[in-house]
């Protein structure tokens, strides 16, 4: 029987506040209003910004709230207006919108389109107003403007991208987040040039994707660096040339990499999300010409640099979704993935169900994980 335009009552797991387990509820989901998607989501996967929504963002009010935007699923309805999505179609969810209207996207110089309901405005994009969730007679919010640990969501159609119906959609659910930030941040952002040096701090699936994204630019170089001493075999996977643990060392990490490349590496990226990392990756670059990039989410504290830092020719820029526009780079980089262009697979360490979400949780907070998808719904 045809669920559209009826209200669906499903499992999601909601975060009903900060620092406290997930629940397995039962919720409501509204059918999608005029310019909306329903989607069945079938697989998510667990990113480190859900964890920092929920363990260290002091400053968001945010919840309730369905955690979740690394996901991939089949369009269950759509609203009045919707044209460019049929049900069966299937998609990834998107954080990073592309109305293809706005200033942003019009722009090829950013991927920020102000239309959806994470970016628009001064909307806070971890807790955005808009939801079609409810929970015992409350809102629940939609992190990010997905919310994708649930059966099913709703967005709006200019945060949904149509993705190749013969991709699987246990594993593409990884493009919709750590995969394209990490290998844009390289590619996209940094702008990594053959034959060049390069550094990675964080080792987590958006650093391995930054890795995977120096390699395939032509770096001849690639450090990667972790305190965890576990993710080493995992960089040489995705093209890591060195692995430095800055905890080997009572040199500063800056200093270690200086001496490692003769003066400082040409580019480096930074997916931790700690300030102090963010400056030693910024204090690693190769004066003149060297590029580091903040990709690691902290919206709490402030970064510091010595002004000489930039004034002796660095540059420090940030990176969001990698720089893909939304729709274009997610269809993109599936296509890679089934053109074998592209590693997927190997991010994937564990395969859970949604129910077993707070384990998964658990894995990354240990740093026992690279990407745990968790199974939502058979297709
Ligand atoms: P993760 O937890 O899987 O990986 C983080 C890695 O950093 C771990 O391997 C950990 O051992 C390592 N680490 C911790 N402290 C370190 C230190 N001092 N020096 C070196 N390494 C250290 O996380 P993830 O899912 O890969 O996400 C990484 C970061 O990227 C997070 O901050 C996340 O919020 C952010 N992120 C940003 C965007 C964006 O668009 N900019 C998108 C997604 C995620
Ligand atoms: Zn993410």
């Amino acid at each position: 029987m045809s669920t559209a335009g009826k209200v669906i009552r499903c499992k999601a797991a909601v975060a009903w506040e900060s620092n406290k387990p997930l629940v397995m509820e039962d919720i409501e989901v509204a059918p999608p209003q005029a310019n909306e998607v329903r989607i069945k989501i079938v697989a998510t996967a667990v990113c480190h910004s859900d964890l920092y929504q929920l363990f260290e963002n002091k400053h968001e009010v945010g919840f309730p709230t369905v955690l979740g935007h690394e996901a991939a699923g089949i369009v269950e309805s759509v609203g009045p207006g919707v044209t460019e999505y049929r049900p069966g179609d299937h998609v990834i969810p998107l954080f990073i919108s592309q109305c293809r209207e706005c200033r942003f996207c019009k722009s090829p110089k950013t991927n920020q389109c102000d239309k959806g309901w994470a970016n628009a405005g001064r909307h806070n994009a971890m807790a955005p107003l808009e939801s079609r969730l409810t929970c015992k007679g409350k809102k629940v919010l939609q992190f990010l403007g997905t919310g994708t640990f649930s059966e099913y969501t709703v967005v709006n159609q200019v945060a949904v991208a149509k993705i190749d119906p013969a991709a699987p959609l246990d594993k593409v659910c990884l493009i919709g987040c750590g995969i394209c930030t990490g290998y844009g941040a390289a590619v996209n952002t940094a702008k990594v040039k053959p034959g060049s040096t390069c550094a990675v701090f964080g080792l987590g699936a958006v650093g391995l994707a930054a890795v995977m994204g120096c390699q395939a630019a032509g770096a001849k170089r690639i450090i990667a660096v972790d305190i965890n001493p576990e993710k080493a075999e995992k960089a040489k996977v995705f093209g890591a040339t060195d692995f430095v643990n800055p905890k080997d060392h009572s040199k500063p990490i800056s200093q270690v990499l200086s001496e490692m490349t003769d003066g400082g590496v040409d580019f480096s990226l930074e997916c931790v999300g700690n300030v102090g990392v963010m400056r030693s990756a910024l204090e690693s670059c190769v004066k003149g010409w060297g590029v580091s990039v903040i990709v690691g989410v902290n919206i709490m504290e402030e970064i510091s640099a010595r002004p000489l830092m930039l004034i002796a020719g660095r540059t420090w820029k940030g990176s969001l979704f990698g720089g893909f526009k939304g729709k274009d780079g997610v269809a993109k980089m599936v296509e890679a993935y089934m053109d074998k262009k592209l590693k997927v697979d190997e991010f994937i360490t564990h395969n859970m169900t949604l129910d077993q979400v707070n384990d998964a949780i658990e894995l990354m907070k240990e740093g026992k994980c690279i990407r745990t998808v968790l199974n939502v719904s058979p297709k």
